[in-house]
């Protein structure tokens, strides 16, 4: 009860969300020397390097992509797999891209072991989205560019919200809302985060195979 208490504090007010997010346990998506941590309302460190987002960003982030069970999202930036898998269980399909190899191959068998149907994990760089299965109805990326890529906003639907972090990279960034209409775009900024850079590539990962 305590973690919705703290998604609630910090402004996420949606019904669907909370539960989804109460439903969701963030334990299952950290190592065990961090399970103990899990319901803290902080970014926690994964493998390669990188890191789960903060339960009350992941919120907000979700929130502010307004999923429905007809949409079809794309997020760049799989990681430990939570964002996706909450994603999950409010869209009809959901695509996550990951560009270190071991990262996306721990959370494809978490998504397995969990008996989702509808998550669909591919390690490469997510700056070139996904042209074969777009247009997506919502694109969330999890990572913080200077600008919306221009491929993923060119694979967003008509009518589609894409949310995302941009700014330099270790500084604070603005998530930013933006949402896709017949005569351009329209930009609303969210507020302040931080996010691990978006990096162009597939990573080079030391254990890989
Ligand atoms: N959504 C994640 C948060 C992961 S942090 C979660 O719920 O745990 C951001 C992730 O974006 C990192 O794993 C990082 O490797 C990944 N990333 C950075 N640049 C990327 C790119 N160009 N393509 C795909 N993934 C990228």
């Amino acid at each position: 009860m305590q973690f919705v208490y703290q998604l609630r504090a910090n402004g996420v007010t949606d019904s669907d969300v909370l539960r989804v997010m109460e439903t969701t346990r963030r334990e299952d998506f950290v190592s065990p020397t961090f399970k103990a941590r899990a319901g803290e309302d902080t970014p926690l460190p994964i493998a390669c390097g990188q890191t789960i987002s903060q339960p009350s960003i992941v919120g907000l982030m979700t929130q502010a992509l307004q999923v429905t069970k007809r949409c079809k999202v794309l997020e760049i930036g799989t990681g430990s797999g939570y964002q996706a898998a909450i994603l999950a269980k409010l869209a009809r399909r959901v695509y996550t891209i990951e560009r270190h190899k071991p990262l996306a191959r721990a959370a494809s068998r978490l998504f397995q072991d969990m008996d989702f149907t509808n998550i669909t994990v591919v390690a490469s760089d997510g700056t070139t989205g996904m042209p074969e299965q777009s247009p997506f109805d919502r694109i969330l990326m999890t990572a913080a560019a200077e600008d919306p890529p221009a491929n993923l906003l060119a694979q967003l639907r008509i009518g589609g919200i894409m949310v995302l972090p941009v700014g330099q990279s270790d500084t604070v960034q603005t998530l930013l809302k933006v949402v896709k209409h017949e005569e351009g775009l329209d930009y609303h900024a969210l507020g302040d985060v931080r996010f691990v850079p978006l990096i162009e590539g597939l990573a080079e990962d030391i254990a890989d195979t």
